[in-house]
C-alpha cells in the first residue's frame, strides 16, 4: 500500500522542518524527506557551525587585546580540533533536538533521496509516496568555478570538514561566506588571504559601510587582494597551491584554498520534470508570493526559490505556507519578502536592513537624507586597537521615514533586530530622535544622530 500523507516536504533544512512541523501543528499528516543530516545547510554545514568558528575567533581577538584590561596571560596555544569536536557534539545535541520535535508534533522523519515519479507521488528508497501537498525545500550547494586547477580547492562545506588549522587559506569570492571565513581564520592564526574579482567584498552592500570594512581589513586582516580573477591553481610537488590572477598576481605556499563565490539550487537530481515543475535558467524555482510552483499542490520555501537565502526566510515562508493550507483562519498567509535584515559575521559584524543610500538615491532621488556616525566603540576605545564604527540610517520624505539601516561595528549583530522591528512599522527619525538612548553602548548611536 503507498503511504499518503496531506504535506510532504522534501528536504529537512530550515524551510522543510519548520513548515512540516507548523503543518503537523495545524493537524496535518505530514512528513518531511531528507538524504544527509537533519537540519539541513544551516545546521550541519552554515550558520550554526559558522556562528560556532566565529565565537571562537572573537575568543581570540579578546585574548590579543586583554594586556589593555590588565590581564597577563599566557597563550599555550590553540587546538583546532578541540573547538570543531566541541561544535560536532553542539550540532548533535541540535539534530537530537530536531528528531524529538518531529515526534513532539507527530511528523514522520524519512531518510533519503526523494524523485518525483509525478505531481502528487515521490520515490524514497524504492518506496512510493504520496501528497496532497509537496514542498520542494531541497536548498543549494556551492558553487566550483571552471579554471584549471580548481578542484585542488574546497568550498565551505570542506572548510568545516578540516580537523586542523591551515597556515596559509586563500578565499575566493565576494559575498558573505568569503568575508566570514577569511576572518575567522584569520582570527584563529591563519595566515588568510581574501580574493575578490572587484574592488571591494560586499558590493551590494551600502558603500559607507564597506568603505568601512576595507578600513577593517586594512587594519587588522585578513589581506584582501582585488581586481583577482583567478585564472588557474597549480599543485606543487610539496602538495602546495599556487593561485594564479589574471591582473599578474600569484599567492603561493596555500595549503588551503576555499571557494566562496556563491551557491546554486540543487534540483537536478529530484526529476522535476516528472511533476511538471519548471526551473528557472540557473535551477531556481521561482515561485509566486504565496510560494506556489507553476504545478498546483507543489510548493518551493528556501534557497531554492532563490529569493534571501537565509535560514529565518525559509522558516518563515515555511510556516506562512503551512498556515495558509491548513489554517482556515489564515487563507491569505504569505511571506513579505520587503525588508529582510541580515547579518554578516565579519570581525566587526556588519548589519544591514532596507535600502542602501545608492538604492533609495536612485528610487527616490533628491528626497533622501543621510545621517551617519563614525566612532570608537568603548570596547575598543581603552585598547590600542582604536577602530572605528560606522552606524547609518537612510531617510526619506520630510517625515524622514527611516528606510535604511546600516551598521558596521562590535555588537551590531544583537543591535539590529529590535530596529527592523521599528522600521517594519514605519519608524521616522523623530521616533528614533525621541528614544531614550542606553549608554553606554553603541546602539545608542541610532538614536544620537545628527
Ligand atoms: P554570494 O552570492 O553572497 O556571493 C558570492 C560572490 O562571489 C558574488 O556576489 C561575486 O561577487 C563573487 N564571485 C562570483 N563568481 C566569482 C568567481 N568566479 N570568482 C571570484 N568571485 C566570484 O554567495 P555566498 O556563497 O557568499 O553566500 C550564498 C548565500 O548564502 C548568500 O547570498 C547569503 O544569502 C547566504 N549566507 C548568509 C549568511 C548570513 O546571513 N550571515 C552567511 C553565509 C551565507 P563579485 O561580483 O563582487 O565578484
Amino acid at each position: 500500500m503507498t503511504r499518503h500523507y496531506d504535506y510532504l516536504a522534501i528536504g529537512a533544512g530550515s524551510g522543510g522542518i519548520a513548515s512540516a512541523n507548523r503543518a503537523a501543528i495545524r493537524g496535518a499528516k505530514a512528513a518531511v524527506i531528507e538524504a544527509k543530516a537533519v537540519g539541513g545547510t544551516c545546521v550541519n554545514v552554515g550558520c550554526v557551525p559558522k556562528k560556532v568558528m566565529w565565537y571562537g575567533a572573537h575568543i581570540a581577538e579578546a585574548i590579543k587585546y586583554s594586556s589593555a584590561y590588565g590581564f597577563d596571560l599566557e597563550q599555550k596555544g590553540f587546538d583546532w580540533s578541540t573547538l570543531v569536536k566541541n561544535r560536532e557534539a553542539y550540532i548533535e545535541r541540535i539534530h537530537g533536538g530536531y528528531k524529538r520535535g518531529f515526534e513532539n508534533n507527530g511528523v514522520d522523519y524519512i531518510e533519503g533521496f526523494a524523485r518525483f515519479v509525478d505531481s502528487r507521488t515521490v520515490e524514497v528508497n524504492g518506496e512510493r509516496i504520496t501528497a496532497d501537498h509537496i514542498t520542494i525545500a531541497v536548498g543549494g550547494r556551492a558553487m566550483i568555478p571552471d579554471v584549471p586547477g580548481a578542484e585542488y580547492g574546497i568550498d565551505s562545506d570542506g572548510f568545516f570538514a578540516l580537523t586542523e588549522r591551515p597556515n596559509k587559506a586563500v578565499v575566493i569570492g565576494a559575498g558573505y561566506i568569503a568575508v566570514e571565513i577569511a576572518g575567522v581564520l584569520h582570527a584563529l592564526g591563519s595566515d588568510a588571504h581574501l580574493l575578490v574579482r572587484g574592488d571591494r567584498p560586499l558590493r551590494y552592500f551600502d558603500h559607507d559601510i564597506t568603505d568601512a570594512l576595507l578600513e577593517r581589513l586594512k587594519q587588522d586582516g585578513p589581506e584582501l587582494h582585488t581586481g583577482c580573477v583567478v585564472e588557474r591553481v597549480e599543485k606543487g610537488d610539496d602538495g602546495l597551491l599556487t593561485i594564479h590572477c589574471d591582473n599578474g598576481e600569484s599567492i603561493g605556499g596555500v595549503d588551503c584554498l576555499i571557494w566562496a563565490i556563491g551557491r546554486e539550487p540543487a534540483t537536478d537530481k529530484i526529476n522535476l520534470e516528472a511533476a511538471g515543475v519548471t526551473a528557472d535558467a540557473h535551477g531556481f524555482i521561482r515561485t509566486d508570493k504565496y510560494q506556489n510552483t507553476n504545478v498546483k499542490g507543489i510548493y518551493a520555501v528556501g534557497d531554492i526559490t532563490g529569493e534571501a537565502q537565509l535560514t529565518p526566510v525559509a522558516i518563515k515562508a515555511g510556516r506562512l505556507l503551512a498556515e495558509r493550507l491548513f489554517n482556515k483562519d489564515m487563507p491569505d498567509a504569505h511571506m513579505d519578502y520587503s525588508q529582510i535584515p541580515t547579518i554578516v559575521f565579519s570581525h566587526p559584524t556588519i548589519g544591514t536592513v532596507g535600502l542602501t543610500e545608492t538604492e533609495a538615491r536612485e528610487v527616490h532621488g533628491d528626497n533622501v537624507k543621510v545621517y551617519r556616525s563614525q566612532f570608537a566603540a568603548m570596547y575598543n576605545a581603552v585598547t590600542p586597537h582604536r577602530a572605528l564604527s560606522t552606524f547609518k540610517l537612510v531617510c526619506v520624505g520630510p517625515e524622514e521615514r527611516v528606510i535604511g539601516l546600516h551598521g558596521i561595528g562590535e555588537g551590531m549583530d544583537e543591535i539590529l533586530q529590535g530596529f527592523a522591528v521599528a522600521m517594519r512599522m514605519g519608524a521616522t527619525k523623530a521616533d528614533f530622535d525621541a528614544t531614550v538612548a542606553l549608554h553606554p553602548t553603541s546602539a545608542e548611536e541610532f538614536v544620537t544622530l545628527r
